[in-house]
């Protein structure tokens, strides 16, 4: 039997651009003839059924414009009966098609880097395929939903100890969990020597600081009115808006007449350059955009945060001494005053703390643990015989 190159398979859905990004991160870090067979599946999209194959969509305007709701959903299916209710609902809208894409897909290792996608797959892995190991790979720096920690999954990799914490108290056997820090693209290290060029090319001006404004992959958290704050505040500054994948605040922002020099961009594939080039930015609190901007060694001044999954990370970022919660325009504009007023040791100092909290390598580690243990697995010789996953008329 020739040797064949293991089959691994990412789980994810497209709420927001984190997991994708952590995903493919991952990927990047994989030597080259792995990643050409790695596969990323939107398990929401490609896996359930309607209406529920929509949330990817519905995510944004809900956590955008009813932030309460979102709240209360999250404690209610933290809670023990939240937790048994979503795991029943999500078996039956998206367990079969959770089942196919495993069936279709013949991977040696699964990886989840979903809070979604670890129950399900670890049900229907073990009952079908015991050999395939599950890998879960937390994607949220510190407050992670329970429904990221299952027992059953083979080993769980969590970017800090409060993570950890999670999920020890969920159950998962503590040889099980490590910590492993949150993958981000390698593109964010060794960049900090190319900065003067990268500001050239990007168009920014030498003379004024760089201010970098995103909402995560989505363009959330009202961007336009923290643009706009800044815009008039009179400090020497410039700004780079983000708006992700949000098109109709991309064109609104792109129409927009500026004071201060303002580049518009809709979903960029650079934000490593972009975030080494700029010297501050103002972000909700996501966690791949955090533990990017810590690598970059970029102050970060909180627009908001996502209630629940991403309190954490603004807490982990004031602890170390790296950015500031500015949770309106005005006290965004104030506390950038005060940081570009004091000395110009100040966003050193915060940019040096930024850079002691990253963890610029995590996606390296990950890919080889994840590495390891297909090594220790072995990849089955023809990859897995596709069984029934679900009992005839499922
Ligand atoms: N991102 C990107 N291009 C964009 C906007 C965002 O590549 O135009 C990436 C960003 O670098 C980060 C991810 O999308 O890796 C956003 O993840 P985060 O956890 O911050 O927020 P989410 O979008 O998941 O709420």
């Amino acid at each position: 039997m020739a040797d064949r190159v293991p089959r691994m398979l990412f789980l994810m859905s497209d709420t927001g651009g984190g997991h994708r990004a952590a995903a493919e991160a991952i990927c990047l870090a994989l030597p080259d003839s792995f990643q050409s067979q790695a596969m990323l599946i939107d398990f929401l999209a490609e896996g359930s059924r309607p209406p529920f194959d929509q949330i990817g969509r519905l995510y944004r305007p809900t956590v955008d414009y009813a932030p309460l709701l979102w709240a209360a959903l999250f404690r209610f299916t933290s809670s023990a009966m939240g937790l048994r209710a979503s795991l029943a609902l999500l078996e039956r809208v998206s367990g079969p098609g959770i089942a196919r894409i495993l069936r279709n897909h013949r991977a040696d290792l699964v990886i989840s880097v979903h809070p979604l996608t670890n129950h399900i797959p670890a049900q229907i892995l073990h009952r079908i395929v015991p050999e395939v190991p599950l890998v879960t790979v937390v994607t949220d720096l510190a407050t992670a939903h329970p429904l990221w920690f299952c027992p059953d999954v083979d080993h769980c990799l969590v970017p800090s100890i409060e993570a950890q914490r999670r999920a020890l108290r969920a159950g998962i056997p503590a040889a099980k969990v490590r910590v492993a820090g949150l993958p981000i693209s390698p593109a964010f290290t060794g960049l900090a020597k190319k900065r003067d060029h990268l500001r050239q090319a990007l168009g920014l001006s030498p003379d004024r600081y760089a201010i970098l404004i995103v909402g995560g992959g989505e363009g959330m958290g009202h961007l336009d009115r923290f643009a706009a704050a800044l815009d008039n505040c009179g400090l020497p500054i410039q700004l780079v808006i983000v708006a992700g994948r949000n098109e109709r605040l991309q064109a609104r922002l792109t129409k927009q007449t500026w004071n201060v020099p303002t580049i518009v961009y809709g979903f960029v594939h650079n934000m490593p350059e972009l975030m080494t080039a700029c010297d501050a930015i103002i972000t909700k609190a996501g966690p791949g955009t955090v533990s990017e901007a810590l690598a970059a060694g970029l102050p970060i001044l909180f627009s908001g945060y996502i209630p629940g999954q991403e309190e954490g990370n603004v807490a982990y970022v004031i602890e170390g001494e790296a950015g500031a919660m500015a949770p309106t325009p005005e006290l965004a504009v104030a506390r950038l005053r005060a940081w570009l007023a004091e000395s110009p040791q100040t966003l050193l100092t915060l940019s040096e703390n930024a850079r002691r909290l990253a963890h610029p390598r995590a996606a390296k580690e990950i890919a080889q643990i994840l590495l390891n243990i297909q090594n220790r697995t072995g990849a089955p010789p023809q990859g897995f015989t596709a069984r029934r996953l679900f009992p005839k008329g499922s």
